[in-house]
């Protein structure tokens, strides 16, 4: 059986030693540019990764362990991280999770959404990472300014060798490069019904 704690490698130092619920929403750079996106969320090698993580989670929210009735609503949650370092900066895919979809909101708000809305993911973070309100604040703010300084950046991709390991269709995301206002670009291509790999 698949244990998603082994897709995480022993010098991760990344977002969440213990599942943790941390908000991260997604740098401007990288949107559109994902497993999901890569494969097509409704592609048979997506819902087959999905079902794969959701078996291993048992249905289960891995953050707040509320489980699901199959699995159903369940998000697999692409696990990225993120590391800074001057010129070239690398988001890597260092595993895949279950998640609720309030958990799921938490983790990657829309920035309005994260500002203007304390209610229900705002009180998410609090319940599940047992925080006080001000814990929940600083989290928000961290958030927020870590998005604006990594919305700056050029990012190019990578994927841990455990998820390629097992899903060797995830290849073509290693390298893929992002820059500041791709992002916005790719988005706007989608809704304009353009192929989603321009
Ligand atoms: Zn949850």
């Amino acid at each position: 059986m698949f244990d998603i704690a082994d897709t995480v490698p022993g010098n991760y130092t990344g977002l969440m030693p213990d599942w943790e619920l941390i908000p991260v929403p997604i740098p401007e750079p990288l949107w559109n540019l994902s497993a999901a996106q890569l494969l097509g969320s409704s592609s048979k090698l997506w819902r087959g990764i999905r079902a794969e993580v959701l078996a291993a989670a048992s249905n289960t929210c891995q953050t707040c362990g509320r489980p699901v009735r199959d699995g159903k609503g369940l998000v697999c949650d692409e696990v990225w991280d993120y590391q800074e370092a001057g010129q070239l900066n690398v988001a890597r895919l260092v595993a895949m999770r279950a998640l609720c979809p309030l958990c799921d909101r938490s983790r990657h708000p829309g920035m309005a959404g994260l500002i203007s809305s304390r209610i229900p993911p705002y009180m998410q973070l609090m319940r599940v990472n047992h925080w006080g309100h001000a814990q929940a604040e600083a989290a928000v703010a961290r958030a927020w300014a870590d998005w604006q300084r990594r919305s700056q950046l050029v990012w190019v991709l990578d994927v841990v060798p455990e998820l390629l390991g097992r899903w060797p269709v995830l290849r073509p995301l290693v390298g893929q490069v992002g820059e500041p206002g791709d992002g916005t670009r790719r988005v706007a291509l989608r809704r304009a019904g353009m192929p989603r790999r321009s």
